[in-house]
C-alpha cells in the first residue's frame, strides 16, 4: 500500500517542548510530580476554568480514577453514551459496576436527553458519563447535567476530544463534577499517552488523588520520612512522569494561539468544501451556541451502501489518504453484559456509514479539495 501522506492527526512538536523536556532530561527529575507537570496542571486549570488538576498517565486512567472517587462499587449503576471510546464501558465493567448504555441524538451524537432521562427512570443510576464526540459538544449536556443535579447522580464529563470547545460559552472539561481529557499525542493536545482529572469538588481531588497515587494519604510537611510508603487502601500507580508533563506543558502554552486555531480552521475548510449532497453530508452538525473544534472532520455516507463505503475507504487509502471508522458502539461490546436505553440503534448506524478523513492541523485548503475530488469520483464510477 502507498505511505498515507495525510495523516488523521499529526502530532505537532515545536522548539518549546523540546526546552521543557530537555530541561527535565538535564534536572534529572523522571517520575511524577515534577515542576513542569505542575505548571502544567496549572495552566489547564486556569484554561478551563477548574480549581483542580490532575495529570495522568492516560484518558482511561482518568475515567477509572474518576469513577472510584464518585464511589462507583460493585453492583452501581452508571450511565454512558453509546458512541464512545471502549474505555468508558471498560472502566465501569473493572468496578464490578454494571454498564447502562444510552443511544446517541444524531446532531452532535452525543447522548440524548429524553433517552437519559428514561434510563435514570428504569436504572437509577449513582454516575452518569457524558462525552463531546469529536470535538463537538454534546447537544444536551446542560439539560442532563441540571437534570442529574436534581436527581444527585454525579457527572463525569469526557472532554477527551474536547479541550477548547465551549457550548453557551461554557468550556468542555468545565462541566462534570469531575472532568477527564485525554492527552495521548492525537489528541487535541498531546504528549505521547497521558490524561487530566479536573474538578472544583475538594473532596472528589483528594480522593482521586489518592486513587491515582497507590493511596497515599495527603502528607503534612511536618510528617516524619519514615510514613512516606504508608497507604490507607488500594491504589493505582496512575501519575503523569515528568517527561510528559514537561512536553505537555509546551503543548498547552502553544494551544490558544498556534494549535487551536489551526484545529478549527481545517473544521472550517470541511465544512465549506462539504456542502450537504444527495450522497453525503458532515457527520455532525454546527449548533448555534455551540463552539466545537473539530477535533476529528468525519462524512456520513446518505446513498451508499456499507459495502461501498468500506470500498470507499479503501480507495481511499490507495490514494494517500489515511481513513479511520467510526467507533464501534458499546451496544455491540457483548463481553460487558450492559443494559441498554435507546429506540434507533444511532450509534451502529453512524459506525456504518462514516469515514473519518485526515484532521491535523497542516492540512491545506488544496488537500480538502483533493480529498473532495477522490471521493466525488469514486461515487461517479462506483
Ligand atoms: C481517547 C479517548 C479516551 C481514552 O483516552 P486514552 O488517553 O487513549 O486512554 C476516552 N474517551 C474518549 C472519548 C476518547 O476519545
Amino acid at each position: 500500500m502507498q505511505k498515507l501522506k495525510y495523516k488523521i492527526n499529526t502530532p505537532s512538536v515545536s522548539a518549546l517542548e523540546k526546552k521543557y523536556v530537555n530541561d527535565a532530561l538535564n534536572k534529572g527529575w523522571l517520575s511524577s510530580g515534577g515542576e513542569h507537570t505542575k505548571i502544567f496542571e496549572e495552566k489547564v486549570s486556569k484554561f478551563v476554568d477548574r480549581k483542580f488538576c490532575i495529570a495522568v498517565q492516560s484518558g482511561t486512567a482518568g475515567i477509572h480514577a474518576a469513577l472510584k472517587a464518585a464511589g462507583v462499587k460493585t453492583g452501581d449503576k452508571v450511565i454512558t453514551p453509546n458512541y464512545t471510546c471502549s474505555s468508558s464501558i471498560s472502566c465501569i465493567s473493572q468496578l464490578n459496576a454494571i454498564p447502562v448504555i444510552v443511544e446517541i441524538e444524531d446532531e452532535t451524537l452525543g447522548l440524548d436527553y429524553d433517552l437519559f432521562v428514561k434510563a435514570v427512570t428504569i436504572h437509577k443510576p449513582k454516575v452518569a458519563q457524558i462525552v463531546h464526540v469529536y470535538g463537538h459538544p454534546c447537544r444536551d449536556t446542560l439539560k442532563i447535567i441540571n437534570f442529574c443535579k436534581k436527581n444527585n447522580i454525579v457527572v463525569i464529563e469526557d472532554a477527551s476530544e474536547a479541550l477548547g470547545a465551549k457550548i453557551m460559552n461554557k468550556k468542555c472539561g468545565s462541566l462534570g463534577d469531575i472532568s477527564v481529557i485525554s492527552t495521548r499525542s492525537e489528541k487535541m493536545i498531546g504528549c505521547g499517552e497521558g490524561g487530566l482529572i479536573l474538578t472544583n469538588n475538594k473532596i472528589l481531588y483528594e480522593k482521586a488523588t489518592i486513587y491515582c497515587n497507590r493511596h497515599a494519604p495527603f502528607r503534612k510537611k511536618s510528617d516524619p520520612y519514615w510514613k512516606k510508603y504508608e497507604v490507607t487502601g488500594e491504589g493505582y500507580n496512575y501519575l503523569m512522569p515528568h517527561l510528559s508533563g514537561a512536553f505537555a506543558r509546551g503543548q498547552i502554552e502553544r494551544f490558544q494561539k498556534d494549535l487551536l486555531p489551526k484545529k478549527k480552521m481545517v473544521g472550517n475548510l470541511y465544512s465549506k468544501h462539504f456542502k450537504e449532497t444527495p450522497n453525503y453530508k458532515l457527520t455532525q452538525k454546527r449548533l448555534k451556541k455551540t463552539s466545537p473544534v473539530f477535533w476529528l472532520n468525519s462524512l456520513y455516507f446518505k446513498s451508499l451502501s456499507v459495502n461501498n463505503v468500506k470500498k470507499l475507504g479503501l480507495f481511499l487509502q490507495s490514494k494517500g489518504i489515511e481513513v479511520r471508522p467510526g467507533f464501534w458502539p458499546l451496544s455491540l461490546m457483548k463481553c460487558f453484559n450492559p443494559k441498554y436505553v435507546g429506540i434507533k440503534k444511532i450509534s451502529e448506524d453512524i459506525k456504518d456509514k462514516i469515514i473519518i478523513l485526515p484532521s491535523s492541523i497542516d492540512l491545506k485548503n488544496k488537500d480538502i479539495i483533493f480529498f473532495k475530488k477522490q471521493i466525488d469520483f469514486f461515487i461517479k464510477n462506483k
